[in-house]
Parts: structure tokens; C-alpha cells; sequence
């Protein structure tokens, strides 16, 4: 059953007629959602609703505490209704869309607790009988971007942090994944928020290029493609607008041959293609020291013989369908190119072709660091596979690539594990475990391309959604 989505400005539905759907991408009969592409002067209209909700926000830091763990106790309750909504919508598998709900809800009842822990500092003056106090105030409108492959979770680690800290949040979620977004927007309108708190702007880039450029817009918090985030950061930085964001990754797993292969195999299975590929933590590149490469392809294959393939409604499903036929064809257009140079690879499905947004899982073997595949994000169940001769060599490759997002090591040397924390040249390093898969509580983000401006997450969201005021004070004479 298809939805007719509207947007949402200060507590109200704001209809405008669809210009764009969303079709089930495990069966393209079905429209799930219909939905407008807001522009300019809904973009005004949710900046003002938003910048008129901020007095109401800041008067009272507990209602916001309470309001938060409103929205994670909801989101923990509903979350079997919202898994299977975000499997309909993007194909994601019901039990990672589940496992997402819950992450989310948890994410919330966290920012709640931050709310009642916004502590300021008082510093010792230079100058005798002079107070120095610090604050950390909010910033005023957020502005959400965010990409559908988390359609929960990453609207849920802006909005949560940004109400925290007492700032109003317009947010424009994926074109792709409205109609999640729309439940979940409609558990933070009941959640007894001031009227404008949050808005949403539905739409594609027209209406994310119309937040960005609105100046009652004071800062935009961005997750997507590295091509859409060079341009956010370049037309946010234009105005002099706050600006973080999270973008792509190229993500390389070693393995030495001192590791547990069979943990090793499960590692790169999980972070190749599970979520069909579709996380910006995904394994990209394995990265396998020579004495280990047999062995560890073999049960990789093995492992990709038996993966199981199709309708991510179903519990047993372990990938489902890329997000959209668009996508389908990017992705098929880099394995072609790959193909075309005479790249082998080992194929994950059995014959049945691949309907609808489904695509084969695919791992190249014997690549080079040049290899497409090795370079460029292709953000579907595909990677390769490289030989190398030590870990210093392994650490080399894993590093020459221009994006820094996640990279792990599989080992059971101490000493190696402790120098690849230090000196993988990423946002997050992972030992003997898969790429993907982080804490809702610790700071993420990645280094070179794949991020810009300040970490999201855990108690390190305080420097993005606040603004640091310093004030002196004498005493009068
Ligand atoms: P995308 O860049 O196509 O879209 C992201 C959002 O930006 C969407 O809401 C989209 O409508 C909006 N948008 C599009 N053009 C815009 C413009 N010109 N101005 C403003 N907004 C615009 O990304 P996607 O395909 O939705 O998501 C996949 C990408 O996101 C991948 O590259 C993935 O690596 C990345 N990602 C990164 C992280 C991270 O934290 N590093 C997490 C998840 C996804």
C-alpha cells in the first residue's frame, strides 16, 4: 500500500503534491511511498517554525530529557512495525533494520541523559577578583541531511544530540526512505516537544540544496556520498555556516596469517555483504598476507556459497536487494568495468539470475591497489581481495587510498594489533573484528575525504551542537 507522505513544519503536516516515489526494491510493483521535493520557501518556512521553537527548548531541560527517552522508549516498543517498514522501503533485512531501531531508541534515551549532564566550567583568573565562566550554549536551527541506508539511526544521532543541547532541527531525510522517516517523525511530534522542534523537509537535492542555502539555517549536519558532501560543505562554508559531514569510505580489512581465519572469513564476509554492501563501514578491500590467501579464500567462498539471498521481509534473509534500480546500475556498471579489464571474481549467488534491485555478490581476487574496486566506494556487496607479502606492506595498502573512514586487522599478535591502532590512518580501527558495527556511545567519524568538522556520537556530539561562550565578570566596586 502506497503512502502520500507530507512534510512536517511546527506540528503540522504541510501537503504539496508528489513529484517523486519509492518503489519496494525486492518487488518494483509495489510504490511504497509518494513524496514532494520541497524547495525554497518550505525550506524558510521549517527554518523560522524551528528558530521560533528554540525559547520554548531552552526553558526547561528536563521536559527535553524527558521528551528524548519518550521517543527511545517508543522506538524500542515499535520496533518490529518500523524493521518491517524499513525492509519494504529500502531492502534492508527486517533483522538488521530491527537491530537499527533499537540502536536508535537507545541513542535517544543516551541524549536524554546528556541533556541533564550540559555542565559548564569556571576558570581561575589571571586577574584578582575577576570570574571566569564557560558555557556551552546551543547553536540554534540544525540542518539534518541524511542518506537512507540508516534511515533511523543516523536521523537519530543528529536530532537526539541537537534537542539535547537545545537546539530546534529541520531535517531533510533520503528521498529514498520517507516513508521511515515519516514514523519516525511522527513518534518525535507526540513526544510533547515544543511545536517546531523538529520539522521535516521532504524531498531529493532540491530540497536539501533549499536547507542548506537558507540562512536561518546556523549550522547542517550531513551524512551521504562523498560527491553531495563536497557540495553541502562548499555551500555551507560560502555563507559561513557550521558544517559537519560524514561521507564515504573505501574500507580495508587485513588479514595476517597468524589470524583466526575462520573468524577472519566471517569478518569480511560480514562487512562485504552484509546490508547488501550498503554501509559506509562495508570491507572494500582485503587486504591478505601471502601465507594466508589460499586458505582464506577458500572459506570465503565456502561462506559465499551459502549466503542467504532474497526477501528481506523474511527473518532467515542475510541480504537483501540494493535500495534502488539506480543504484543496481551503478553497481553493475563498476563490476562491467572491472570485467571489461579481465578481473575475475568469485560470485556469491547460484544461477538465479538477479530480479528486481537484487545484485550478486561478488569478491575479485588477485587485485591490484589501482583496481577500481580498491579505490572507489561502490556501495554494494562487492569487494576484492589482494595479496601482500608482510603487515607493513598490508598497512601501506590499507592506508594509500584517500579515504579514511574504518579499517580493520585480524591478527593475534599484540604487537601488531596495538601498532595498526596507531597507525592506520582511519577514523576508527577494528582488530579481529569486522569493519562494520560501532558503539552508539563512542565518537565516529573518519579521517581524510571521508569526513569534515566535528566527530558525531557519544559525548563528542557537545562540540558540533554547542557553541563555547566564555564570560568575565568583576566584582562591583
Ligand atoms: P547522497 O549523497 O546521494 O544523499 C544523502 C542526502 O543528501 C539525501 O538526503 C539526499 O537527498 C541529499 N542531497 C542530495 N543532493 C544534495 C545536494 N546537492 N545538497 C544537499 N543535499 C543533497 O547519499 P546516499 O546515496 O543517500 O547515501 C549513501 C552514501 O552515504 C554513501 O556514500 C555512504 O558511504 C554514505 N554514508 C556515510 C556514512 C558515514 O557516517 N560516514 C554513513 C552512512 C552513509
Amino acid at each position: 500500500m502506497s503512502q502520500d507522505l507530507a512534510c512536517h513544519i511546527a506540528g503540522r503536516r504541510r501537503e504539496l503534491a508528489p513529484s517523486l516515489e519509492q518503489r519496494n526494491p525486492a518487488d518494483l510493483d509495489e510504490v511504497v511511498a509518494r513524496l514532494p521535493d520541497a524547495g525554497e520557501d518550505l525550506a524558510a518556512e521549517a527554518a523560522a517554525a524551528a528558530a521560533g521553537a528554540l525559547g520554548p527548548l531552552t526553558a526547561g531541560v528536563e521536559a527535553r530529557a524527558d521528551a528524548l527517552d519518550r521517543i527511545g522508549d517508543a522506538l524500542l516498543e515499535q520496533r518490529s512495525a518500523l524493521a518491517d517498514l524499513i525492509a519494504r522501503e529500502t531492502g534492508k533485512t527486517v533483522g538488521d533494520a530491527e537491530g537499527e531501531v533499537v540502536r536508535a531508541g537507545r541513542l535517544f534515551r543516551f541524549f536524554g541523559g546528556e541533556a541533564l549532564r550540559i555542565v559548564g566550567e569556571r576558570f581561575a583568573s589571571t586577574r584578582p577578583g575577576v570570574t571566569v565562566e564557560v558555557s556551552y550554549d546551543p547553536v540554534g536551527v540544525i540542518g539534518a541531511i541524511t542518506p537512507w541506508n540508516f534511515p533511523v539511526a543516523i536521523p537519530a544521532w543528529k536530532i537526539a544530540p541537537a534537542l539535547a543541547y537545545g537546539n530546534a532541527v529541520v531535517w531533510k531525510p533520503s528521498e529514498h526512505a520517507s516513508a521511515t522517516a515519516s514514523a519516525l517523525m511522527e513518534i518525535i511530534a507526540s513526544a510533547g516537544l515544543p511545536e517546531g522542534a523538529v520539522n521535516m523537509l521532504l524531498g531529493a537535492r532540491n530540497a536539501g540544496e533549499a536547507l542548506v542555502a537558507d540562512p536561518a539555517i546556523d549550522a547542517i549536519s550531513f551524512t551521504g556520498s562523498e560527491t553531495t558532501g563536497r557540495s553541502v560543505i562548499g555551500a555551507a562554508t560560502r555563507r559561513g555556516a557550521r558544517v559537519q559531514a560524514e561521507m564515504g569510505g573505501v574500507n580495508g580489512l587485513i588479514v595476517l596469517a597468524d589470524a583466526d581465519l575462520d573468524a577472519a572469513a566471517d569478518g569480511a564476509i560480514n562487512g562485504a555483504f552484509f546490508a547488501a554492501g550498503q554501509r559506509c563501514t562495508a570491507t572494500s578491500r582485503i587486504i591478505v598476507e601471502r601465507a594466508a590467501a589460499t586458505a582464506l579464500t577458500q572459506r570465503i567462498e565456502s561462506r559465499m556459497a551459502a549466503l542467504r539471498i532474497g526477501d528481506p521481509r523474511r527473518r532467515e534473509t542475510q541480504i537483501g536487494p540494493l535500495v534502488s534500480p539506480r543504484q543496481k546500475a551503478a553497481v553493475a556498471a563498476a563490476t562491467a568495468a572491472m570485467r571489461a579489464e579481465g578481473r575475475k571474481a568469485l560470485d556469491g549467488r547460484r544461477g538465479e539470475g538477479a530480479p528486481a534491485c537484487f545484485v550478486n555478490p561478488l569478491l575479485f581476487t588477485d587485485m591490484d591497489p589501482g583496481d577500481l574496486v580498491m579505490r572507489e566506494e561502490i556501495f554494494g556487496p562487492v569487494a576484492g581481495l589482494m595479496v601482500v607479502d608482510s603487515y607493513e606492506e598490508a598497512l601501506e595498502a590499507l592506508n594509500a587510498v584517500r579515504f579514511g573512514l574504518c579499517g580493520g586487522l585480524y591478527t593475534t599478535s599484540l604487537a601488531r594489533a596495538e601498532h595498526f591502532k596507531r597507525h592506520a590512518r582511519v577514523g576508527i580501527a577494528m582488530v579481529n573484528l569486522p569493519t562494520a558495527g560501532v558503539d552508539y556511545h563512542a565518537p565516529f567519524g573518519g579521517l581524510k575525504a571521508s569526513s569534515f568538522g566535528a566527530r558525531e556520537q557519544g559525548r563528542a556530539a557537545r562540540e558540533f551542537y554547542t557553541v563555547t561562550r566564555t564570560a568575565y565578570q568583576a566584582a562591583p566596586r
